[in-house]
């Protein structure tokens, strides 16, 4: 067979023309989300003033396996698809390893990140409703930018309530959303009731997800004409995002290869729900056994030390309850942690995966992630975003334990997006002054008292 190519790109006709919804090949469900005022399972109406109809469809579909992509959603995607599927080549050589390692790189567009693929669908199916405007939070921003590029395209307005310390760490990922005509506001702000009660309580606050969630979906219920938009953790953004993996496999299976090993970082599930999709699918029906590992970071870790229990999706109480891995909604990361992927639950597909032993997840210190990424920046020579690196150091690791071992492993890994605007993190690293912060016992506790009273 000819030498695999560094980079492999599918053509337009070879890219999907619809999303893959692992929910319908599971053999059990996860528990569904419930109303926190009756204690029942939130019904798609009941969804209807917060999400638009066809986004509240999807959240509680198990039954369709296969969603037709809408054809302006497929155009858009042109814009930036199909992905790369990359062979690393130069960090196997520098690694001395005899596994074969490959990525999926979903950073070559202007949100840097794979955040796109669900912002342009999210704000499709909004503007076909005849909506306004989108409300939304948006942590390291990565979100904020992509929801912000989508809404522009579609001529629908966007408020983007973005976490005060990386409003302050990152001024122009707030010039890029306001670029493209976004409203963005630091949160927790004083323009909701539930800021104005988390400020209340915690002045000096340097806010959370949690906290810009509760502003966003409290700004949406409360204006005409818009509703809220959430970039991870739900189950149509699992949906939207099966692109990453439905093209890797493809791409794969071009090449005749099948990965061993299947690696993602893990924020809120998204881009590793994706990515694993199809090979999960797999797992599920009998027909392959890949590893799939989830990676987090040390000082978040929601699978490697959370509950699988009921939890409000932000800190104000404003959400519909999820069944997930949780650190509690209260619990707010330390601030010397620089890496994304800081949000206090996981997604509930996901987390009924990991906790029916499908899965494993693994967590890394935040210096550890930063030699990866130095590491796989110099040889690869694509800048990784933090939260990627989080499975860069994860796939570095697997392929090291096969020098060890002499075994030839296929490894796949996300490679979610770029870093460009996390160089005040990269710097802390090289002039040793990042820190690595593990949260006691103690600490996690303080996070779990936080959590509701369990539903019987
Ligand atoms: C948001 C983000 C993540 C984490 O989110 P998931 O929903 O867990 O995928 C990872 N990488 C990048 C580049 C991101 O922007």
């Amino acid at each position: 067979m000819a030498k695999i190519p560094h980079r492999l790109y599918l053509t337009e006709e070879q890219m999907p023309t619809q999303w893959y919804n692992l929910r319908a090949d599971m053999k059990e469900q996860h528990d569904p989300l419930l109303n926190p005022g009756t204690g029942k399972p939130m019904t798609e109406e009941e969804l209807y003033p917060i999400f638009c109809k066809k986004l509240a469809h999807q959240e509680l579909d198990s039954i369709d396996r296969y969603v037709d992509i809408p054809e302006p959603v497929q155009d858009m995607y042109k814009l930036y698809r199909p992905s790369p599927l990359c062979r690393a080549y130069n960090l196997e050589k520098a690694l001395g390893t005899p596994a074969k390692i490959y990525y999926k790189f979903e950073g070559n567009n202007t949100s840097g990140s794979h955040k796109l693929n669900s912002a342009i669908a999210q704000a499709y199916y909004a503007k076909e409703q005849g909506l306004r405007g989108l409300t939304t939070e948006t942590g390291a921003g990565q979100w904020g930018t992509a929801l912000s590029e989508a809404c522009s395209y579609y001529g629908l307005d966007l408020r983007v309530f973005m976490v005060k310390v990386s409003y302050e760490q990152k001024p122009y990922r707030k010039a890029v959303m306001q670029t493209f005509g976004a409203n963005v506001t630091p949160s927790p702000s004083l323009t909701t009731e539930a800021g104005r009660r988390i400020l209340e309580a915690n002045p000096g606050t340097s806010g959370s997800l949690g906290c810009a969630i509760s502003e966003a979906v409290e700004m949406a219920t409360k204006t005409e004409g818009y509703r809220y938009v959430l970039g991870s953790v739900l189950n149509q953004v699992l949906l939207h995002q099966s692109i990453i993996g439905l093209e890797s496999k493809k791409a794969m299976e071009m090449l005749d290869e099948y990965p061993d090993i299947v690696i993602g970082c893990a924020g809120g599930g998204s881009n590793l729900g994706g990515l694993i999709s199809p090979f999960m699918q797999d797992k599920i029906l009998g027909k392959a056994d890949p590893r799939i590992i989830a990676v987090e970071p040390a000082s978040c870790p929601s699978f490697t030390r959370g509950k699988y229990a009921y939890d409000f999706c932000d800190t104000g109480h404003v959400t519909p309850l999820a069944r997930m891995y949780t650190l509690g909604n209260g619990f707010i990361p330390a601030s010397n942690h620089a890496g994304g992927l800081r949000y206090h639950g996981m997604s509930p597909i996901l987390s009924k995966l990991y906790h029916d032993g499908y899965m494993e997840a693994t967590s890394v210190k935040q210096t550890d992630v930063f030699d990866a990424a130095v590491q796989f920046a110099k040889v690869e020579t694509i800048l990784p975003a933090p939260e990627s690196s989080h499975a860069i150091r994860c796939a570095i690791d697997e392929a090291l334990k096969c020098k060890e071992s002499g075994e030839a492993k296929t490894i796949l890994f996300g490679l979610t997006g770029t870093g460009y605007f996390d160089m005040a993190a990269y710097e802390a690293y090289l002039n040793h002054s990042m820190q690595n912060h593990v949260p006691t016992d103690e600490e996690l506790q303080r996070g779990f008292d936080t959590l509701p009273v369990q539903p019987v």
